[in-house]
């Protein structure tokens, strides 16, 4: 299959190649579906083999983001770019401007953002060539570091799973089991503990947990143990593939929920979560948190609190995953699916492109 086959099978848009040899720069836009608004998702900086790699990726995460965006109930749409380089020795100013000159090119198609191997500082300089960027510091009007958002988010998500599995609106003295206490993860725990649950996690860096364990009273275990933990929630918030054939069977929990992306290896692990009576609080789902963040931003004058507000959306989407799961006899992924393709399908049914207003006057 060519590229041009695949984008057409993907349902892609636009792809925007850009090159600049001057600077260095070989990039691609991809943006997938703008029914819902413009398509919305962070620039990943990668030392790519080759060509045909950085296009699978950006049109595989471009896709997952209309996805995102739509289950999140945000009028947003799915896009993502890719920049082939090394992050820690081919940066420069002039390489991001240049990037920011091809964003600008959309005009306001695509929102740029940061994610793996780009950070704030990187859309501070696209912010000098272009207004379509999302996540500059705050002392540019700009939300910083969504952590925080993306780990209250989680937090609603746990909610809704615990009142779906044990119809219950309290988290005290339920056992959380946390993988990954980095920025997510350890937000998370700290938002748990002030719910009166009870912690246990791990890192592979032994700084983090040993704070966690000093600051939160939180219980360590070696990474290889987390699996095995007699808990009720397990909390990916760490790597993605984590739910797989042989880590699945293992598990002791009620509810998988946690911030990591990309948690199942295949999308065939929902069946098998399904099969074991685990609740899986779908990932793209619950850790939304991040791209309503973002959306904050776009809407004018970023406030957190309103961000933190907007994630209690999630309690809302995901019970009501939970319920097509039920009525529907299908995994609670192939749930979240359907309930963002349905709501891609109302709005294409308006007839023309109806993008929110609010957003049409963002930030000059
Ligand atoms: P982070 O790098 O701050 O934290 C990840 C933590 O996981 C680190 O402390 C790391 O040491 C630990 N870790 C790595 N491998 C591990 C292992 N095998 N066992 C245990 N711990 C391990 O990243 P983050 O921003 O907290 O993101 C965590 C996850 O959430 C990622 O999958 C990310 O894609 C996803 N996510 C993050 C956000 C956000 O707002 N930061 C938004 C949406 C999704």
């Amino acid at each position: 299959m060519d590229a041009f086959d695949e984008i057409t099978r993907m349902g892609h848009e636009r792809v925007l190649v850009c090159s600049n040899p001057d600077v260095g720069l070989r990039a691609i836009i991809a943006v997938h579906d703008t029914t819902l608004g413009p398509g919305l998702g962070g620039v990943r900086m990668w030392p790519y083999q080759s060509f045909d790699e950085a296009l699978t990726d950006a049109l595989r995460l471009s896709r997952g983001m209309t996805y995102k965006a739509a289950a999140a109930g945000l009028n947003l749409g799915g896009g993502k770019a890719v920049i082939l380089g090394d992050p820690k020795s081919d940066k420069s100013e002039e390489l991001f401007r240049s990037f920011g000159r091809h964003v600008d090119s959309l005009g306001g198609l695509y929102i740029t953002a940061e994610d793996v191997g780009t950070d704030m500082e990187d859309m501070e300089v696209i912010l000098t060539e272009t207004q379509w960027v999302t996540g500059v510091s705050p002392a540019h009007g700009g939300s910083g570091d969504p952590s925080p958002v993306t780990a209250h988010g989680v937090l609603q998500g746990i909610k809704a799973a615990v009142r779906w599995r044990y119809d219950e609106a309290s988290l005290s003295g339920r056992c959380v089991a946390i993988q990954g206490l980095g920025s997510v993860g350890y937000h998370l725990a700290s938002y748990l503990k002030d719910e009166g649950a009870e912690l246990i996690g791990c890192d592979i860096d032994d700084e983090v947990t040993a704070l966690a364990a000093d600051e939160l009273g939180l219980e360590v275990v070696a990474p290889g143990e987390i699996f095995t933990v007699d808990c009720d929630i397990f909390a990916p918030c760490a790597l993605g593939a984590i739910l797989n054939d042989e880590t699945i069977p293992q598990l002791r929990c009620g509810i998988v929920a946690g911030g990591a992306n990309n948690q199942l290896a295949r999308d065939s692990h929902g069946q098998a979560l399904l099969e074991r009576g685990i609740l899986y609080a779908p990932d793209f789902m619950i850790n939304a948190g991040g791209l309503i963040n973002v959306y904050n931003e776009l809407l004018g004058e970023y406030n957190q609190e309103r961000a933190l507000r907007g994630t209690r959306t999630i309690y809302l989407n995901l019970m009501r995953v939970f319920e097509v799961s039920k009525t529907e006899g299908v995994p609670t992924n192939v749930a979240a699916d359907r309930v963002a393709e349905e709501r891609i399908a109302t709005i294409q049914r308006l007839g023309s492109r109806q993008w929110s207003r609010s957003l049409q006057g963002r930030r000059v």
